[in-house]
């Protein structure tokens, strides 16, 4: 028997989440039985230990859309028992169950060797948001995005993507200007490396011009909404905006200016569906350019326990940083 927080429905249709033993014969049938160290707390997750936002179709459900562990059993030749492993995607904690529990199976393929560089607990801390935020500036200096080509815009940026873009924006020379309606996070911000802080409000109202004054070179977005649609009419000429998120809202209303008459591009960021060689030379580059120091200073740590509370937290925006969740 081992400790997993679980989701179950009501009569009346809402949801309910407790930690509850579960034993092996529970689990859904796949290659690769992994003895979880840490999981934490994406808002994907918040939604999942909630009402599920329609990511949930099954109940009973265990929620964690990441986790990093030991296998402890595989029937795939490609892990062993004793192997130290990462996972983040794959639709794991919403149509398969996840990784709040002391034991999870997956299937092989959704999992990535744990970069020797990196502990269980330090892969939490960066996660899908993490993972995520590499991604974005990947893509970003695929577009031709160096550091002399400008200031870039972080949105949402005390919460988890945000976090982990800002400080490795700003440990590779970029200047990076972060965006955040949560006054009491500028210090931290700054200490994460941001140089300039934009108060949300002056994002957060919608404008009638299709274009502003150009002001950056590039934007990683965990906003979405009127903030995204404000940052299109800002970017400098032949600048990148990655959409990663919908912390502010999902709808999207602009004008095609911005691409016409500057040459704008809106890229997309997705981190679910992440072929295997890509998540690799991701997590190869955020154990090599994520400053671990600053990652410390993103870390809230939690139980089983705890993960009603935060679930609903982060769904607010209430939540700075990271959350580690020691299963254990
Ligand atoms: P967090 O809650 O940790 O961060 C979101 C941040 O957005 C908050 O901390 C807050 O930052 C800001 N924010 C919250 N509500 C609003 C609002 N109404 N208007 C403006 N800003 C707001 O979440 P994550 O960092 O984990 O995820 C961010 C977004 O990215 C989510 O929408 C998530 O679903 C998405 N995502 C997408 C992925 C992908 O593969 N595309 C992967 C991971 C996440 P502050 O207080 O500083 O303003």
């Amino acid at each position: 028997m081992f400790n997993a927080l679980v989701v179950e429905k009501n009569d009346d249709g809402t949801t309910h989440a407790s930690v509850q033993q579960i034993n092996l014969s529970q689990l859904p049938d796949a290659d690769v039985t992994v003895d979880v160290e840490h999981s934490t707390v994406n808002y994907k997750d918040g939604l999942c230990i909630g009402p599920g936002g329609g990511l949930v179709r099954n109940y009973p459900h265990i929620p964690g859309i990441d986790f990093a562990g030991t296998v402890s059993d595989s029937s795939d030749a490609r892990y062993v028992p004793g192997d130290k492993v990462v996972l983040t995607g794959w639709r794991v904690g919403e149509a398969h169950w996840g990784g709040y529990s002391q034991k999870a199976r997956v299937k092989a393929d959704w999992l990535v060797p744990l970069p020797e560089a990196l502990t269980t607990r330090q892969a939490m801390a960066i996660g899908t948001a993490g993972f995520t935020a590499m991604l974005a500036i990947n893509e970003l200096e695929q577009q031709g995005l160096t550091p002399e080509k400008g200031t870039v815009l972080v949105t949402g940026a005390s919460g988890g993507v945000g976090s982990v873009a800002t400080t490795i924006l700003a440990s590779l020379g970029y200047d990076v200007a972060a965006v955040t309606g949560r006054p009491e996070t500028i210090q931290y911000l700054k200490n994460l490396g941001a140089n300039h802080i934009v108060p949300r409000e002056e994002l957060s109202e919608p404008t009638k011009k299709p274009l502003d004054s150009e002001k950056w070179a590039a934007c990683i977005d965990a906003v979405g909404g009127t903030m995204l649609a404000r940052v299109l009419t800002q970017m400098k000429y032949g600048g990148s905006v990655a959409a990663v998120g919908l912390a502010g809202g999902a709808a999207l209303s602009t004008t095609v200016i911005p691409f016409l008459l500057r040459g704008v591009t809106l890229l997309g960021i997705d981190s679910v569906m992440q072929p295997y060689e890509n998540r690799l030379n991701v997590w190869k580059r955020l154990a090599s350019d994520l400053p671990m120091e600053n990652l410390e200073m993103m870390i809230e740590a939690a139980t089983l326990q705890d993960l009603p509370k935060l679930g609903a937290d982060i769904l607010k925006g209430q939540i700075k940083g990271r959350v580690v969740v020691d299963v254990n």
